[in-house]
């Protein structure tokens, strides 16, 4: 219904969106674009116990991709949402925001993640589910009957999702992702070289020589740790086949979590994925030959969308500037109690 109040506060509001990513966590203001692209890390002045000098740490909340850490999320939303705030301190009303949530939140989580944005300073908030964001920030045609299917792959978690007429119809999402890669090439290292390497040097490794399937002319990487037996400096030498072997268990994870969300696909729509074939989003869809294993073990054409580091927010954006017509990809937050007989 039309308000004069809402028409003059939407005239002189703006709108943000927000992906909060396990690993990275981007802001967009509708109308500007991304303001804010920054890790998803909160520093933490942590006094250890029975030591006097504070030291900081870095916290990740959304480390496994569920909010496991509710004070901690509401200050990085708090700090996220005030940040764009000062910038736009001259625009008297609060933001409109919108959240990308991962899917299969609990009830109680997507309550959370409102009532922070709220405390946060937001004027409204709403919610989307990652792979949906993902799918539209890809230019899929999530309204349509025909069904899309999405597979974002983060720091944390990977969710694989189809989509049709505005809703998910299959999805499935598992802890398994970007950053467990690392961790793999951490062990291999340390099993087949006594070489001790941190996780920055991994992230390094994978994103330089990482692959998915055998790369037309594989690559050395020279990596630089400690010894673990003499705990002196020391460099190895990898090719890029040993970095597929070490990373081969999380790669297959995620293979196998695209052929179980087809499998629980009605026949009807998994012809319609064979067609149009799959569009990977999400920081991890860059490891080189992702698309073409996948490819390979489906059966489906594969492709990895345009700017997948970005597809979550620009999604946001995207429901922003529609919200009316796209409504009906939104979350819905109970806000009372159901009532119940009895
Ligand atoms: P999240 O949404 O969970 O914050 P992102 O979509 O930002 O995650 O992706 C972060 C992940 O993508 C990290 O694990 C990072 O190492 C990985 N990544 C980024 N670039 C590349 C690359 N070129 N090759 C392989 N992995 C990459
Ligand atoms: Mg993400």
């Amino acid at each position: 219904m039309f308000s004069p109040i809402n028409a003059i506060l939407g005239f002189f509001s703006y709108d943000i969106g927000i992906d909060l990513g396990t690993a990275n966590t981007l802001v967009m203001v509708k109308g500007k674009g991304i303001i804010i692209n920054e890790p998803s890390v909160v520093a933490e002045a942590k006094r250890m116990v029975g030591r006097t000098p504070a030291s900081i740490v870095a916290v990740r909340p959304l480390k496994d991709g569920v909010i496991s850490d509710f004070e901690t999320t509401e200050r990085m939303l708090n700090y996220f949402i005030t940040k764009v705030h000062e910038k736009f301190s001259f625009m008297v009303p609060r933001p409109r925001v919108v959240i990308g949530i991962p899917s299969g939140c609990t009830e109680v989580e997507k309550r959370a993640v409102r009532d922070a944005a709220l405390n946060a300073g937001a004027r409204e908030c709403y919610l989307i589910e990652e792979p949906m964001a993902a799918a539209i920030g890809a230019g899929l045609p999530v309204m349509e009957p025909t069904a899309s299917m999405v597979v974002d792959i983060g720091g944390g978690t990977t969710e694989v999702a189809v989509i049709a007429l505005g809703g998910i119809v299959a999805s499935k999402s598992i802890r398994v992702a970007g950053d467990e890669m690392d961790e793999e090439i951490i062990n291999y290292c340390r099993q087949h070289y006594s070489l001790l390497i941190g996780e920055r040097m991994a992230e390094e490794v994978k994103i330089a020589a990482g692959s998915a399937f055998p790369l037309e002319e594989e690559v050395e990487v020279v990596l630089r740790g400690r010894d673990i037996v003499t705990g002196l400096p020391k460099e190895v030498t990898m090719s890029s086949v040993e970095v597929r072997e070490a990373i081969s268990a999380p790669v297959q994870a995620i293979v196998d979590a695209v052929k179980t969300t087809l499998e629980i696909t009605p026949p009807e729509l998994v012809a319609d994925l064979m067609d149009r074939g799959i569009v990977l989003a999400g920081g991890g869809s860059l490891l080189r030959g992702l698309d073409r294993r996948i490819a390979y073990e489906t059966k489906a054409k594969v492709y990895v969308a345009d700017d997948p580091l970005t597809c979550v927010v620009r999604g946001t954006g995207v429901v922003l500037e529609d919200l009316d017509r796209l409504r009906k990809v939104l979350v819905e937050v109970q806000t009372t109690r159901p009532f119940r007989f009895a």
